[in-house]
């Protein structure tokens, strides 16, 4: 019965999607221990508050793995994470952006 496969097919495309999974102890602790419980960026010691970042984002197929994982205070945290939105907004610019053609631009548009 078709209903039956997509069913299926629905079910499997949903559990197929990488989900957004809580980093264990044990490898938070792998991970401060490896840097000497401090913070990856600034090296300085580690806040009770300290923050866990993926290298590769869950979003795009990173895992909850040691290697992927770096502990950092919430002022690198802060920083990291606006970087990444600020390259991620460079890509579309630069992918969106075309050179402007001198000779087809009005004057008054070229300086905008
Ligand atoms: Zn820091």
């Amino acid at each position: 019965m078709d209903l039956g496969i997509d069913w299926f097919n629905a079910r499997w495309k949903i559990d197929d999607k990488p989900k957004r999974k809580k980093v264990s102890d044990t490898v938070k602790n792998h991970v401060m221990k490896q840097q000497h419980y401090e913070c990856f960026v600034c090296h300085k010691e580690l806040p009770a508050r300290k923050h866990f970042h993926h290298i590769i984002p869950v979003s795009k197929g990173g895992d909850n793995l040691p290697e992927n994982i770096i502990a950092v205070c919430s002022n690198c945290h802060d920083m990291i994470t606006h970087q990444m939105q600020l390259d991620e907004q460079s890509n579309k610019d630069t992918k969106k952006t075309e050179p402007k053609n001198v000779w087809n631009t009005p004057p008054g548009e070229l300086f905008r």
